[in-house]
């Protein structure tokens, strides 16, 4: 056995550790109908042509058929094209399709828990939340909450650090949150109400009309790509980082379970690298343009990039605490999982802190 074999088994191994799986058996191996070809289809949270996050999703299903020689093939439709953006789980969960691309956090009506593996206010970054994920039990976790609806979730990419959003005021303190109407969602929008903030819930495509005309004061979205995009740098001045709110939030696929149990091994495990793929290449696309579409905004006369202010930080950080602690009072789901995230955060921390934080300080 090469080291190549060695690795690749190696690497199976942890894949199918995580992932619970039997061991897959290669394409044409006993009991697999090689000549059956399986149509799904997959159903996003995402606005049709919206950048990394809806060609994700397509470049997925790309893969897949390559990699199962068109054995799987996959149609892939937008947020409203087949379901509205916020029925994607139901859609999987009743069976009315086999896959979702989407972020847990929308679920939180239905699974308050779920937003942990989304993204977590002042929580980890993409890659702690990816070893928890893949290494640290969050996985199963996950799919366990998941369990009782019928639906299997794998990561597939995450968005980094977002941005803390647009204001047509400057935030001097914390006093400035006051009454201040505010699209945010998950649980950033949770720490705003409890700051003394008004947290508005709205879709993508209202966001520029709705700052524009004054409807909201202040908006988050996602960074600069995604903001550029719909033009909210003309409609406020102040754009204000970090994204406090979404450190690193995960992209999920959902899995029908019984679909799911329907496939081969072999195009099972071409499922589950396609999403892996599909991860390394999300992330690595929102680096990339963001980090160009920011010099883009740089180069704006109307437009402000400010830092929220340390005591802003410090005050927002220790509303956050206050909100998870009242939050896991309410669902003993949120609390074990608020339970098993803080446990991993803590033991990931002193690595964390030798590495990237010792780097960021020089
Ligand atoms: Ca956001």
């Amino acid at each position: 056995m090469t080291i190549l074999q060695r690795a690749s088994c190696v690497l199976l191994a942890l894949l199918l550790a995580a992932c619970g799986g039997d061991a897959p058996r290669v394409a044409g191996g006993e009991g697999i109908d090689t000549g059956k070809i399986y149509r799904w289809k997959m159903v996003t949270t995402w606005p049709a042509n919206f950048p990394v996050f809806q060609e994700a999703p397509e470049l997925f299903a790309e893969q897949v058929r390559i990699m199962s020689n068109g054995r799987l093939e996959i149609k892939v439709f937008a947020g409203g094209e087949l379901v509205p953006a916020l029925q994607v789980f139901d859609a999987v969960s009743q069976g009315a399709v086999e896959l979702g691309h989407g972020s847990a956090y929308y679920w939180a009506g239905k699974v308050p828990a779920a937003q942990f593996f989304s993204t977590v206010p002042f929580g980890m970054e993409q890659k702690g939340v990816e070893a928890w994920l893949y290494h640290g039990g969050g996985l199963e976790l996950w799919n366990e909450l998941y369990e009782p609806f019928g639906v299997m979730a794998l990561p597939i990419g995450n968005t980094g650090v977002q941005m803390g959003g647009w204001f047509n005021k400057k935030i001097e303190s914390i006093a400035d949150l006051k009454g201040l109407r505010m699209r945010v969602p998950g649980l950033g929008g949770k720490v705003l109400d409890r700051a003394g903030g008004n947290p508005i819930l709205m879709s993508g495509g209202e966001l520029y009309t709705a700052l524009e005309r004054g409807t909201i004061d202040a908006t988050e979205w996602v960074g600069p790509l995604h903001d550029l995009r719909l033009g909210l740098n003309r409609a406020a001045r102040y754009y204000y980082y970090p994204g406090w709110h979404e450190p690193g939030t995960e992209l999920e696929l959902l899995i029908n379970t019984a679909r799911w149990n329907s496939l081969p091994a072999d195009l099972q495990h071409i499922v589950k690298q396609a999403a892996a793929a599909t991860s390394t290449w999300t992330f690595s696309a929102m680096e990339y343009h963001n980090s160009r579409a920011l010099k883009e905004l740089f180069a704006k006369k109307n437009v402000e990039v400010l830092p929220f202010p340390q005591e802003v930080m410090e005050e927002l950080r220790a509303v956050t605490r206050q909100t998870l602690a009242s939050e896991a009072e309410k669902d003993p789901d949120f609390k074990r999982v608020y339970a098993a995230y803080q446990a991993f955060r803590e033991s990931y921390q002193p690595w964390h802190e030798l590495t990237s934080r010792a780097l960021a300080r020089e």
